[in-house]
């Protein structure tokens, strides 16, 4: 019995061992005692991660075929296969309140959503191995200067240093998917603060790529009627062109702007 592929969940089975072991010995798991599987579909990765005894292996599935396909074949993992969306499971309730590390061929469809959850648990989680769609996995690996660095490069990061491991080509699923795949690795680079409100770092980001092609002077200024009072290069510059570091730089301007009334503001008071 093997499972029937559901387009809808994003299930384009890995055919092909030894790119399976590639991506399970790509994870360092130093430090860490528990690994969670997104999607283990049925189990071309889990065999693998299995055989290290360094670490205990959870997963988390949403197909009900295949979590009785997992049951069937992993009856060594027992209650550590979780039936559920990672979308929606509180991770340091049903996981772990300690950190541990992620692996997935994940689902094409929702990658983002997952590095969006991701961000959220960010301190639980150190390091992140997993196979995505081509073009997300280079745009999250992309520096400054680079026409598909975006939202999601600058956002992970801030927190993580990636590495772009291997391509992957379309023939070595069931069914082959109709784009070309990508593993990276996601390993926390140790900061712990962001030295800027990270609430505001996310909106100033999110606002600046709204508009990509526009000088930043358009783009954000409607933070603050104060905005030429930035540096004037730096207004001439559009998002794509600015790391991390100069983001959080131009949120604490933007902030110190923010707590002063322009002078029209003040006069009106
Ligand atoms: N790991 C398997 C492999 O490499 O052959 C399957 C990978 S397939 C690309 C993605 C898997 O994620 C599928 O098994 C699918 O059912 C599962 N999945 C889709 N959405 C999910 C979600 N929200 N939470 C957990 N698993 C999900």
């Amino acid at each position: 019995m093997t499972v029937r592929p559901k387009k809808n969940l994003g299930q384009h089975f890995l055919t092909d061992k030894n790119i399976a072991r590639d991506i399970v010995t790509s994870l360092k798991a130093n430090n860490i005692d528990k690994v969670l599987e997104i999607g283990p579909g049925m189990g071309v990765l889990t065999n693998f991660l299995l055989e290290n005894t360094n670490y205990e292996t959870s997963v988390i599935e949403i197909d009900h075929e295949s979590v009785d396909y997992l049951h069937k074949h992993f009856p060594q993992l027992k209650d550590r296969i979780i039936e559920g969306d990672f979308l929606r499971i509180n991770l340091s309730e049903k996981i772990s309140d300690k950190p541990f590390a992620l692996i997935g061929n994940l689902p094409y469809n929702i990658s983002s959503q997952i590095f969006f959850k991701v961000l959220e648990n960010k301190e639980l989680i150190p390091e992140i191995v997993c196979m995505l769609q081509k073009e997300v996995a280079k745009r999250i690996a992309s520096g400054p200067g680079s026409r598909v660095y975006g939202i999601l490069s600058i956002f992970l990061q801030a927190w993580y240093n990636i590495d772009y491991l291997i391509d992957v080509p379309p023939h070595v699923f069931d069914p082959p998917p109709q784009v070309q795949s990508a593993v990276i690795r996601l390993t926390a680079n140790g900061r712990t603060d962001l030295g800027c409100n990270e609430k505001l770092f996310f909106r100033v980001v999110k606002q600046a790529f709204n508009q990509r092609r526009k000088m930043l002077r358009n783009s954000i200024k409607g933070f603050s009627p104060r905005i030429e009072e930035l540096d004037a290069v730096l207004l001439t510059r559009r998002p794509e062109q600015l790391s991390v570091e100069e983001f959080i730089d131009l949120t604490n301007n933007i902030e110190r702007l923010m707590a002063t009334p322009s002078n029209s503001e003040a006069t009106n008071k």
